[in-house]
């Protein structure tokens, strides 16, 4: 249960107050009084009630709490590890090397770590997209993290070392949910967390009949270079899975064709800026289609600490969705997923990126032909 909130009003004093109304109204050097779980009054110069705590916050902004709809928070246990990789890297590390050693402890401190983080940073709701699920225990123990922590979290329950449509087969996965869900008002829900590979065979359909019968939105990575394509949220589509309440995670390098079927079923796209940029998935096409509902996503903590220097960071994240974004978004046919990565390793001279990169060897003078 989360604790017990301290009910003394409290009272922001002189921030710039993001009153979040329908003009979008900025108040600077604003107060806001909070009475019980209820903002009570706005403006400039309130005074505080008795016994109000008075906390100063100029200099800061007063807005609420931030939504985060894609977080791989187990994965906080490893943070900073591959702030500037490709996604092929983060694939081979996080999901076939290191994540499948993850036992239940790690799981929760992961989560642990990463939710009292997201509090710390604003971010007072935050899907935990969960795919290092192997057992459940593990699910046990990522949901006991989130109950741990005063915030406000959605468990999207995955699990990459098996094929949704075999961890969703499972009869223990339904009975976790018989378990834990309804116990915490709307403090914590759930989702069911899985890719759609595009296979003409769609066995994914089997995971989205457990989420039907449970009741569960979907949340899956789509339109993510060289990994999810059109072909899945095709296949969605035509066996009546895209919902309003799915989320479609990236949404990076999908066709306007695509874009048009989510937005005529009302789903949402959770965009993850950095991680885009960062690892080349491309740039996500908000302007394409109309009626689509961006939200805001971290992915993962890879990013948050890291060593190499910043500017090589940046430099990287200028030039991969530059390399890789039109031709995915054109839904054209990829090359090895590695080959724009390459092509920057070779610019820069970075061995790293490619192997064959580093000095020059010196060219034979040239022959001329004698004859
Ligand atoms: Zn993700």
């Amino acid at each position: 249960m989360p604790p017990t909130p301290d009910r003394r009003p409290v009272l922001f004093t002189g921030g710039t107050v993001l009153t979040m109304d329908d003009q979008h109204t900025v108040l600077s050097d604003a107060d806001l009084l909070v009475v019980d779980d209820r903002i009570a009054e706005v403006g400039r110069g309130l005074s505080a009630p008795d016994g109000a705590e008075v906390i100063d916050a100029s200099g800061g902004i007063v807005m609420p709490g931030m939504i985060d709809t894609h977080r791989h928070m187990w994965q906080t246990a490893m943070r900073a590890y591959g702030a500037d990789w490709t996604l092929t890297q983060y694939f081979v590390w996080y999901y076939l090397e290191h994540g499948a050693k993850f036992r239940p402890e790690d799981v929760r401190a992961g989560n642990l770590l990463s939710a009292w983080d997201a509090l710390e940073a604003g971010v007072t709701t935050t899907v935990d997209w969960s795919h290092g699920l192997q057992t459940v225990d593990h699910a046990e123990a990522a949901v006991d993290a989130l109950r741990a922590v005063p915030g406000r979290f959605v468990l999207a329950y995955g699990n990459i070392q098996a094929a949704p449509w075999e961890w969703t087969a499972d009869p223990a996965v339904r009975s976790f949910f018989d378990r834990n869900r309804g116990s915490d008002g709307d403090m914590l829900g759930f989702q069911l967390a899985f890719d759609v590979t595009g296979d003409p065979a769609f066995p994914e359909k089997a995971a989205f009949e457990l989420a039907r019968d449970l009741g569960l939105p979907v949340t899956t990575h789509a339109g993510v270079w060289g990994a999810t394509n059109d072909d899945g949220i095709r296949l969605m589509h035509e066996h009546g899975f895209m919902q309003p309440d799915t989320v479609y995670v990236h949404a990076a390098t999908l066709t306007t064709d695509s874009y048009h079927r989510i937005a005529a079923t009302g789903g949402s796209i959770s965009v993850s800026t950095e991680s885009e940029q960062s690892a080349g998935q491309g740039y996500p096409d908000l302007a394409g289609a109309p009626s689509r509902h961006p939200r805001l996503a971290v992915d993962g903590h890879l990013g948050v600490v890291e060593q190499r220097p910043v500017q090589r960071h940046a430099h990287h994240a200028r030039r991969r969705p530059l390399a890789r974004a039109p031709r995915g978004a054109r839904g054209g046919r990829h090359r090895h997923p590695l080959a724009p990565a390459r092509r920057a390793g070779r610019r820069l001279g970075d061995p790293r990126w490619c192997p064959r990169a580093g000095p020059r060897r010196p060219r034979p003078p040239h022959r001329r032909r004698e004859g």
